[in-house]
């Protein structure tokens, strides 16, 4: 027997405690709780000694309610099926959050990256693509990078789509995934966006409270792509970066790692193992470090009530989807530790993806002020309705985004209706 998926149910416990907030009707909430395509591909790559070896890879199409679907692609070891449909249901949130016309879904491969030379990692991506077929599209299901992809992962795909999808509008169909590179169709600022989306949330709370952020400290969980960019925009506003962790290990330096160097260090060494400041310190001791705000950035499932429990920060922000456990996330509560949920705190990510989409189907391009701009807008004026929400109700940060999104998506199933 598989052991129940503890992210999965949560989720759907989220989304059906948000129904009940909402008082949305049963049948949108027995839409919601499950996805509408599951698709899991088997294909065969050439490895470079020759061999070849059978890749496992998924696509899970959530809702497509509000657009088409949307959501990254996960290259990891670990990925499986039941994480990809909780992920796929939150993107569904998430877009109905941020007010951005798509649905939701998600998909990856089950490999370990760092272990596939480039041209390995290139094939992987190109029999994946050619395995998914006419099951993603520029209007109908977008992905884009999450843990272990990135933006060449994102060109390789779009080349194989282009090349394979018949030539009818080929550069149109160049938006069938976004963060891709600039030079190839991708848009300024998206790198950065999921970082500057968790900092514009950071801001936001300092703002409500009279807090300055210049002299505060950052315990940040995961350097990758979400992680490095939190911390070099964190350092820009004077917050000490002291904690830091990846799948290697934790490191600690009360006077502030430099996250510049340390964003170098990664590039090269693909981890923060043996970087040369701080201390190795103990995955405990690095959620036990004092600091004013921690952002996860990593994976789901980090914090349980037992770092819950030992946790001495006022913030935290969740770049990661799902980092936060049930059981931790009462503890959090309890203790009166400030949560903004990753539904809204990583939600950059998505909406500087829908940016870049609008620009490739009007052939714009857009400079980073443009993207910035409307970027922190959008996020602000986000954080500004769950908050708002939250204090008028009574509810968590997590309880009002989750109510604001289903009752969005519940509102247009009333007019719309169920099909036939
Ligand atoms: P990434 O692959 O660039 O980085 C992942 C980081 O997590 C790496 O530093 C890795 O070492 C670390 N990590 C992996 N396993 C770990 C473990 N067991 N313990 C501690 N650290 C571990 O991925 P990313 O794109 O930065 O995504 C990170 C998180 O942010 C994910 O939850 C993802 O879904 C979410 N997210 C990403 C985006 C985006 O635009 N990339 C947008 C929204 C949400």
């Amino acid at each position: 027997m598989t052991e129940p998926n503890v992210f999965l149910a949560s989720i759907r416990q989220q989304m059906d405690r948000a129904a009940t907030l909402a008082h949305v009707p049963d049948h949108v909430r027995a839409i919601l709780a499950e996805p509408k395509n599951e698709l899991i591909v088997h294909f065969p790559v050439r490895m470079d000694d020759g061999s070849f070896r059978l890749f496992k890879g998924y696509r899970i199409q959530h809702n497509n309610l509000l657009g088409p679907y949307k959501g990254g692609l996960r290259f990891h070891q670990d990925t499986r099926l039941d994480d990809l449909k909780a992920l796929s249901a939150q993107m569904t949130l998430k877009c109905a959050l941020m007010n951005i016309p798509f649905g939701g879904a998600k998909g990856g491969v089950k490999c370990d990256p760092s272990s596939l030379s480039s041209d390995e990692l290139m094939r992987v991506t190109r029999r994946f693509t050619h395995a998914l077929g006419a099951n993603i599209g520029p209007e109908y299901d977008i992905p884009a990078p999450d843990v272990g992809t990135d933006a060449q992962v994102m060109v390789w795909i779009m080349d194989t789509y282009m090349n394979t999808a018949g030539y009818s509008g080929r550069n149109a169909q160049q938006r069938v995934v976004t963060g891709k590179s600039v030079e190839c169709g991708g848009t300024e600022g998206r790198a950065q966006a999921t970082g500057k989306g968790v900092v514009h949330c950071i801001t936001e709370w300092a703002r409500e409270r009279g807090i300055a952020l210049e002299g505060k400290t950052a315990l940040v969980q995961g350097y990758g792509k979400v992680g490095s960019h939190t911390a070099l925009i964190l350092s820009k506003l004077g917050v000490s970066v002291v904690g830091v962790g990846d799948h290697t290990g934790y490191r600690l330096n009360p006077e502030g790692f430099n996250a510049h160097r340390m964003a170098e260090y990664v590039k090269k060494n693909r981890s923060i193992e043996g970087y040369p400041a701080g201390e190795a310190c103990s995955r405990a001791d690095f959620f036990a470090q004092e600091a004013d705000i921690l952002v996860p950035a990593a994976l789901q499932n980090q914090i349980g009530a037992g770092e819950a429990k030992t946790l001495k920060v006022k913030l935290i922000v969740e770049g990661a989807n799902g980092p936060v456990m049930p059981d931790g996330d009462a503890v959090l509560q309890e203790r009166g530790i400030d949560v903004v949920p990753d539904l809204l705190a990583n939600a950059g990510g998505v909406t500087v993806s829908y940016y870049e989409w609008v620009q490739n189907g009007r052939q714009e391009i857009w400079d980073s002020e443009k993207v910035e701009g409307r970027l922190e807008r959008s996020m602000k004026r986000a954080y500004q309705r769950v908050a708002e929400r939250a204090r008028e109700q009574g509810f968590s940060m997590r309880e009002a985004a989750n109510v604001l999104a289903v009752e969005r998506l519940a509102r247009v199933y009333a007019e719309r209706m169920i099909f036939p």
